[in-house]
């Protein structure tokens, strides 16, 4: 890990949506999304408190095309919190696409937080909702454990990785996002814009190598 950022006991590794569906193979694939699992499976090891997350959408949720006539994935609509990019039917609750990639192995994560239930909302970030104001419960968490700097990593760098890391900048945690155990989708520059956007906020992106 890069110098100034030696893992301490009040530090937390959140491990964002390492789930089949965002994997080769699954409905919403991330470009080598699992490349990052054997990558995670090493750096949690290193955490004394790790929380991993779960896209956990009902059937029919409003961020699915086919949930919207005439709409195909990639589209984009406008949705009551702002406009709202249309995917394939992806992590469907309970599904197989769902589940953490089989090789995943993170067994002394104390927490399993599941994100966009609410049919009617997406939730990209895994600390609050597209309204950027219903909160998942995750700040709380954190707060009330004593937990007061956020590692992150997984899938998909440029969407649920990057709002994550913008709701805990602006929660006031120090953050850092592991860049080389994140894999993005790249939609429409997604990927440099989300680069800009953290630089601009001032989220340090750090890497595993630098670690010995
Ligand atoms: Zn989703």
């Amino acid at each position: 890990m890069n110098e100034g950022a030696t893992i301490a006991g009040s530090d937390v590794l959140v491990v964002v949506d390492v789930q089949n569906d965002f994997c080769p193979g699954g409905a919403l694939s991330v470009p080598r999304g699992n490349e990052v699992v054997p990558i995670i499976n090493r750096l949690a090891a290193r955490f004394r408190h790790v929380v991993l997350t779960q896209d956990w959408h009902p059937r029919g949720h409003l961020s699915f095309a086919s949930s919207h006539s005439g709409k195909k994935p990639y589209d984009s609509i406008a949705a009551d919190s702002g406009p709202q990019i249309l995917w394939p039917d992806h992590c469907v609750q309970d599904s197989p696409g769902a589940q953490f990639h089989p090789a995943l192995h993170v067994p002394h994560a104390a927490l399993v937080l599941r994100k966009g239930t609410d049919p009617t909302i997406d939730s990209y970030s895994t600390f609050y909702e597209n309204d950027r104001s219903t909160p998942t419960g995750l700040v709380g968490y954190l707060r009330e454990r004593g937990l007061s700097r956020v590692f992150l990593a997984g899938l998909a760098f440029d969407f649920c990785v990057r709002y994550s890391a913008e709701d805990a900048q602006r929660e006031g945690f120090a953050v850092f996002v592991v860049e080389d155990a994140c894999r993005g989708i790249d939609l429409d520059g997604s990927v440099a814009a989300t680069r800009a956007s953290l630089a601009t906020l001032g989220v340090a992106c750090i890497s595993t190598l630098a670690a010995a």
